[in-house]
């Protein structure tokens, strides 16, 4: 094929723009990027030569070496993994596969000057050369074909993709660097950076190194006098140790940041870590990473680097998916298992029993560790729930056998917390009022919408904590979260609310029935006249200010849920609830005596109608007819406003 000249995708001319103008300070990590994707792409060589053995002459010759070169002002990254085909290089250079680039360069883009290292969610990869480069060249040939491809680009809007020819399979990524980063040619600065950032690698990372030597004679003994020779040895410049291998003692705190760097493509530091080697019954090593921040794409992304997966030593895959449940799919790491067979496939992986039992042994220990975070290192628990709460809640629903475990780890602001403040369900249990028989939580967009709720009026009356459901996934969660310590989770905007267990109940009592008796016949009437929109009306208990609110059945969708499905694109029919009011507030009583008066009264049904779409407007609902409605208020207006006028 022919060479020609293509535009990059707009959004990594931006990510490029980005990288070039150095949103990240440290550009010693572009040789972090590039070793990492070689030694990649060693993995997936050797892990396809399993089942194609001739892909591969000699295991030992794998590497990944460096190659600076001072007359050419050149450092190359080479490695002899699987290699890229045309179409491969183009769709991985050109474009950036990862859904949600766009909403995250904009993002990027707002915050640059306050959080230069934002870009640290997104693992800019490949791209980084162009930190320290102003042209990129790659040369690659996938292994098993006879052709090699030619890309380059100065990273100003397009690159160029031709034919060429490469002696063997592997990727050379070669980068001319800009003025003022020629010490990365110094031999001394690669050594540094490949200690620091890639010595865990465990393929060699190498490059020819130059020493002064005298040439000694046959026995090997110094020639005296003699001219020092030149002589150049390819050296190994990482250790190769595999981090998870070794005793938790042994590894610094770096060292473990580090690795997690290179296998998950996250520039910041993780969270947590979990070191273990499993002894007994099923045998394994495990080094997991809680991250320290989610990915911008959590929900979205397609495509991800969460456990890999080894087997005697040679990489299996980087997203075992089987050995991590779904909630606990932000969970990076390693797992090394000697009791799995090398050609193992995703099919046998999803039968297997042993990665069952390992999965439940991963699934334990991450828990215990949340726990024993969330008692002692509380604001570093606060930051894991905040980036990935949502998420992980979703185990309330599919962890069955961890389900009480999960519900220990879950918090809510509540009406007694402040703004932000998060309580586990033990606190709202110690605060419960005394003979309070259920925990009372109501569901919202966000505090704000659950704080205003007329809903609550009735519990922040009388003291009663409410714990505020803010999180879309929350009122999911509570299908499954039932129940906690034997008290039942209760929504107080469904259903009857029997709040028994307060002083003077008797007194309320009395007097709900009193006004049960003087609304009956209105009830009946308001009931006729919105019988298509709701299912029934009643004089409510839970009000103390507002006149109207809208309240559903126990098992009914709340109208917060019906916005989120909506908002899915999941049309679900019109949920028809509960008007329930006020029987104390100046509204219902003008009506009441209006409908006392002359049942029909003209202004009687309009009053009913905004009574209606009131409770509506409360609860975040649009209301049928907004024009009719400001027609109404404004006649108020005016009739309200003539009265104030004719005063003065
Ligand atoms: P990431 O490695 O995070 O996926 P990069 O931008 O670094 O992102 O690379 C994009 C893709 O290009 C990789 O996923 C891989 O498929 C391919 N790639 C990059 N470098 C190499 C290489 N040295 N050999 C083979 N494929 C590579």
């Amino acid at each position: 094929m022919a060479k020609s000249k293509k535009k990059f995708k707009t959004e990594v001319q931006e990510l490029l723009n980005l990288v070039i103008h150095s949103l990240y300070s440290n550009t010693d990590i572009f040789i972090r990027e590039l070793v990492s994707n070689g030694s990649d792409a060693i993995d997936k060589l050797r892990f396809e030569s399993l089942t194609k053995s001739e892909l591969i002459d000699n295991v030992s010759s794998l590497k990944i070496k460096i190659i600076p070169d001072k007359a050419s002002n050149t450092i190359t990254v080479s490695d002899n993994g699987i290699g890229m085909t045309r179409e491969e290089v183009e769709t991985n250079l050109g474009t950036i596969a990862h859904s949600g680039t766009r909403a995250f360069l904009d993002q990027l883009k707002e915050n640059v000057t306050d959080s230069p290292d934002l870009i640290g969610q997104f693992g800019v990869g490949f791209y980084a050369s162009f930190m320290v480069a102003d042209k990129v060249k790659v040369i690659s040939r996938k292994a098993g074909q006879s052709s090699a491809v030619k890309w380059e680009s100065s990273g100003d809007g397009s690159y160029t993709i031709d034919d060429t020819e490469k002696e063997c399979n592997g990727t050379d990524v070669i980068l001319s660097l800009r003025d003022d980063k020629k010490d990365y040619l110094e031999e001394w600065t690669i050594k540094r950076v490949i200690k620091q950032y890639s010595d865990f690698v465990e393929y060699p990372v190498t490059m020819d190194v130059s020493r002064e030597e005298t040439p000694g004679d046959k026995e090997g003994n110094e020639i005296k006098d003699t001219e020092k020779v030149t002589v150049i040895e390819e050296e190994t410049l990482n250790s190769m140790k595999a981090i998870w291998m070794r005793p938790k003692k042994d590894v610094k705190d770096a060292e473990y940041n580090e690795f997690y760097k290179h296998i998950s493509h996250d520039y910041t530091d993780p969270l947590s870590k979990i070191h273990y080697f499993a002894e007994g019954a099923i045998e394994f090593r495990a080094l997991l990473y809680l991250p320290s921040k989610a990915p911008f794409d959590l929900f979205t992304r397609d495509e991800r680097k969460g456990i890999h997966l080894y087997v005697k030593r040679v990489f299996i895959m980087d997203d075992c998916k089987e050995l991590m449940p779904e909630y606990l799919r932000f969970v990076k790491g390693v797992v090394e298992s000697n009791d799995l067979p090398l050609n193992v496939s995703r099919e046998i992986l999803q039968e297997d029993a042993l990665i069952k039992k390992i999965q439940k042994s991963l699934v334990t220990k991450i828990l215990s560790t949340l726990k024993e975070m969330k008692d002692k290192k509380l604001e570093d628990y606060l930051t894991f729930y905040k980036e990935f709460g949502p998420v992980f809640k979703e185990g309330m629903h599919f962890d069955f056998a961890n389900k009480e475990k999960i519900q220990e780890l879950i918090m809510y602001e509540s009406s007694k917390t402040n703004s932000g403040e998060l309580i586990p369900l033990k606190d709202y249990l110690n605060r419960m009022q005394t003979d309070q028989k259920e925990i009372y939580y109501i569901s919202g967009e966000n505090r704000e919408s659950a704080e205003n709720s007329p809903h609550l009026e009735i519990f922040k009356k009388n003291d009663i904590e409410v714990l505020f459901l803010t999180d879309p996934i929350d009122e999911w969660v509570t299908q499954s979260l039932t129940e906690y310590d034997g008290k039942k989770l209760k929504a107080i905007d469904r259903g009857d609310i029997e709040l028994d267990f307060l002083k003077d109940k008797e007194k309320s009592e009395k007097s709900a029935k009193a006004d049960d008796k003087k609304y009956k016949n209105l009830i009946k009437h308001i009931k006729s006249k919105l019988e298509d929109r709701v299912k029934d009306v009643k004089v409510s208990s839970r009000l103390t200010d507002s006149a109207s609110c809208l309240v559903n059945d126990e098992f009914g969708m709340s109208a917060h849920m019906e916005k989120i499905m909506k908002s899915m694109n999941q049309d679900s029919p019109p949920s028809k609830r509960v008007l329930e009011i006020n029987p104390k507030h100046p509204v219902a009583k003008i009506i009441l005596t209006l409908f006392k008066n002359d049942t029909k009264n003209k202004k009687l049904n309009d009053y009913i109608e905004l009574l209606y779409d009131q409770a509506l407007i409360t609860e975040g609902t649009p209301i049928k007819d907004p024009l009719k409605f400001n027609k109404l208020i404004s006649e108020l207006m005016v009739f309200e406003g003539k009265k104030l006028t004719e005063k003065k």
